[in-house]
């Protein structure tokens, strides 16, 4: 799927939502395009010497309740209808959660595996330069996405104090604990999906302890979810990366496949296991697939083939509609992703308070407890929504969070009722 078609599929989906919920059409007109997208002209000097402009995004899409808030990828496919779409999809993941944010995403068209660390920071500089009258801790606070990380996270901010008219470090979230970021933000993700599919487990009447699990993707999601979902007692019993997967039905070591994967970049060859395929994977005997490494890999084919009772979403978009109908028609729940990798977004939030309060510490136990309850508040929500409307727990996600868009459009006067 192309930008093009993502932002037409986003907006698609908005514009049903609120048909069926019977909220004024203007609450679509609002919803369908982002409030302003900037694009930006990065100049930079490379190490040859020459000069090289790169081009970057920064779309606030809809702050219903609260500033923009979405993360910066750096990356060769970025389009600005992707960086569109995927902030409108923020502002229903903000408003599933319900967090007081609306919806940002940023992106600058690059590779920054295949540029030296000082171009990368260039970039990083520059975008923040162009963006400068956008961003703040009150406007629009951007994160790491795909590709970016603290470190590139330490130079925006430090680029935006320069130019800032106060010293406040809030304006961007995921940055080192060092520099104010908050303990358990890399691991959230993975972490909020674990207590995603505990919840939906419960709902199943499937024992966590023991569960048998499959994970496609070993990245920062998929390992942090991984870790996180074995400490609950379930059993990974299949993980996979680009190389190829891994089953071993009697549960993985995951300690020491991640040392594995350190020192071989890969899982592929881990002893202990036999060699599945991605495809096989999805159709493994398990209590809970979750897909963690890319979108629209389940297809109506591959839906067809899964035998997990429970599909808990950690990437974004990793079901086609295609393969979410089948799902639903043969009574899978699909936990979506706006639901399940929220944790991301949510743990981001505990650190903007964290600095909005003066800098002051939460521990890892806080930051834990704090997001088994906003992700176990949404399930809740969502699967009740679910339940009442008689819908699949995906489509749920999204009118629960139009409605809560449309009513708080309502409220501030935005649309009349
Ligand atoms: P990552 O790059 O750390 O990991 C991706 C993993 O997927 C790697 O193990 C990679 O080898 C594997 N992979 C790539 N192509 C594959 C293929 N064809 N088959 C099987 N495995 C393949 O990325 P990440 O940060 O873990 O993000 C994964 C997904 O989760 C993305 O869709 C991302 O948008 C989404 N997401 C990430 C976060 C976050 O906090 N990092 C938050 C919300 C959503």
């Amino acid at each position: 799927m192309n930008g093009a078609e993502f932002f037409r599929d986003t907006q698609e989906t908005i514009r049903m939502a609120v048909e069926r919920l019977g909220h004024p059409d203007s609450a679509y007109k609002i919803l369908r395009y982002p409030r302003r997208t900037l694009e930006v002209n990065i100049a930079v000097t490379m190490p040859n010497g020459s000069t090289e402009t790169f081009l970057g995004y920064r779309s606030q899409h809809a702050a219903v309740f609260g500033p923009y808030k979405g993360g910066v990828r750096f990356h060769p496919n970025v389009t600005k209808d992707e960086v569109e779409a995927l902030s409108m999809l923020m502002t229903l993941k903000n408003a599933v959660l319900g967090l007081p944010y609306g919806g940002g995403k940023g992106g600058v068209i690059c590779d920054p595996t295949a540029l030296d660390e000082s171009t990368v920071e260039q970039i990083a500089r520059g975008y923040v330069r162009g963006l400068k009258d956008m961003l703040g801790p009150h406007k629009d606070i951007p994160a790491p996405d795909v590709n970016t990380n603290s470190r590139i996270i330490g130079w925006m901010l430090d680029e935006f104090l320069k130019i800032a008219p106060e010293l406040d470090f809030s304006v961007f979230t995921g940055k080192t604990v060092n520099l104010g970021g908050i303990e358990g933000r890399t691991e959230a993700t993975g972490l909020g999906i674990a207590f995603a599919t505990r919840e939906a487990c419960k709902v199943r009447g499937i024992d966590l302890t023991g569960a048998r699990i499959a994970v496609q993707g070993f990245g920062n999601v998929g390992k942090g979810f991984a870790q996180s979902i074995a400490h609950m007692g379930a059993k990974v019993v299949a993980v996979s990366d680009i190389s190829g997967g891994l089953y071993n039905p009697n549960g993985l070591d995951l300690d020491t496949l991640s040392a594995y994967q350190a020192a071989n970049k890969v899982v592929r060859g881990f002893p202990g296991a036999d060699a599945v395929t991605n495809a096989e994977l999805f159709a493994l005997p398990v209590d809970v697939l979750v897909p963690a490494a890319l979108e629209g890999q389940i297809t109506a084919e591959v839906a067809n083939t899964v035998r997990a009772p429970i599909v808990a979403e950690g990437a974004n978009g990793p079901t086609t509609p295609e393969g979410a109908k089948v799902l639903f028609d043969r009574g899978i729940m699909q936990v979506p992703d706006i639901l399940a990798n929220g944790g991301g977004v949510a743990v981001s939030y505990f650190e903007w308070v964290q600095g909005r309060q003066g800098g002051l510490r939460w521990s890892l136990r806080a930051v834990e407890r704090r997001l088994d309850r906003y992700m176990t508040e949404a399930f809740q929500a969502v699967h009740s929504y679910s339940l009442g409307h008689g819908v699949s727990m995906r489509e749920a996600a999204f009118l629960f969070a139009v409605d809560r868009l449309a009513k708080g459009m309502i409220e501030r006067g935005w649309v009349r009722p």
